[in-house]
């Protein structure tokens, strides 16, 4: 038997943070973490040729939560970054989220700000859809009206989630704003950045307290009967601590292909969306990120996938049923105050690196 004051499961930005928080009050923690590396999906390293990539896809830190900003601020430092992202539709890269200047090169009207709004409530006029909106594709089409639905979102989102659009939640579709402005910035966060080392780098310096042990490369679930606790945070699946018994929850997973081209940029913004061309939803290319200055370049084609690494909880009613089963016995076992459960996976939240980080500082913050 192996005794620690706290047990955190998980290596993730929810597991690091919470580690971290529990250590600098004193207690004595075990991290556990399945894979053999830290850092979750936030996971980066510098390649061959000189370039920080993003094994698990793009991280763009944005928040407007300042205890946030400065609980990360104390880790790392950060570059100086505002996400662009572009739109590959009918041939053209095009801003993205839609904006004034999306809408002028889109159907070549170049409209003063006043004049976008009502060009859209004219798209939305001519549209079909549910008041008060009942999924994604009525909130879309709420703000933009179907022709631009269908350019922009439609074919995305169902190569993202695999499921017809009008399953998933409004939720999804309120991460994406519209602008009748000219703001082509993917985030407009107060706080926004690149950790100048990479995340990994941040993360190894979140557990670099004499207070956390770090266990890489075994299951929390084949060694939990050995573990003696007072506390345990949870970071990992949710339906997977309670053995599945109200049913499988789903994950949606994501497969990337690395190539490195000999060229010194290959796109003309860090990521390019693809809603309806190829099979991929989109390219990064990282150097963007870190304005690295290197001869080559090295790109990620992003295709969505079913089975492996869960990246993504799935927001159908279905699983948001399920989810509430689930989150009934977390309210019990926290109860207890023997265990906190937080995270994306283990709250099943479509949460920002921010808000997960927020939530372990509010949850973990009583011992701090
Ligand atoms: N989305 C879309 N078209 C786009 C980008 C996003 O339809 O060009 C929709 C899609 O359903 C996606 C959701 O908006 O899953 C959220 O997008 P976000 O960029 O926040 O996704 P993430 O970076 O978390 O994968």
């Amino acid at each position: 038997m192996v005794r620690f004051d706290a047990v955190v499961v998980g290596a993730g930005l929810a597991g690091t943070t919470s580690a971290r928080l529990l250590a600098e009050s004193g207690k004595k923690v075990l991290l556990i973490e399945k894979r053999r590396h830290i850092a979750g999906n936030c996971y980066d390293y510098k390649n061959e040729y000189g370039i920080t990539v993003h094994k698990y896809g793009p991280h763009i830190f944005h928040t407007n939560n300042s205890r946030v900003w400065k609980f990360v601020n104390r880790f790392s430092k950060f570059r100086y970054y505002q996400h662009r992202v572009l739109s590959y539709v009918d041939g053209k890269y095009l801003p993205f989220p839609i904006n004034r200047d999306t809408i002028a090169e889109l159907f070549g009207v170049d409209l003063p700000t006043a004049e976008v709004e009502s060009f859209l409530r004219e798209e939305v006029r001519r549209s079909k859809f549910n008041i008060p909106p009942q999924n994604f594709e009525d909130q879309v089409i709420s703000q933009v009206g179907e022709r631009l639905y269908e350019k922009f979102f439609k074919g995305y989102t169902i190569k993202q989630w695999n499921k017809d659009p009008k399953e998933l939640s409004a939720d999804i579709a309120k991460r994406v704003p519209i602008r009748s402005s000219r703001d082509g910035r993917y985030f407009t966060d107060k706080y926004q950045g690149i950790p100048v080392q990479g995340y990994t780098r941040m993360m190894e310096r979140i557990l670099n307290h004499e207070n956390i042990s770090v266990l890489l490369g075994v299951n929390y679930f084949d060694i939990k009967e050995e573990l003696k606790s007072d506390l345990t945070v949870y970071t990992g699946k949710l339906d997977e601590f309670f053995g599945y018994s109200f049913g499988r929850l789903e994950y949606r997973s994501l497969r990337f292909e690395f190539i490195t081209y000999d060229m010194e940029y290959y796109q003309p913004a860090a990521v390019v969306n693809y809603p309806n061309d190829y099979d991929w939803t989109r390219i990064t290319e990282y150097k963007y990120f870190l304005d690295e200055k290197v001869p080559k370049t090295t790109v990620s084609y992003e295709y969505p996938v079913g089975e492996g690494e869960p990246y993504y909880v799935v927001l159908t009613k279905e699983n948001m049923m399920r989810r509430e089963k689930y989150m009934k016995e977390v309210k019990k076992l926290e109860r207890s105050g023997e265990y906190i459960f937080v995270g994306r996976l283990a709250e099943y939240k479509y949460y920002n690196m921010d808000q997960v980080i927020e939530k372990a500082l509010e949850r973990l913050s009583f011992n701090a």
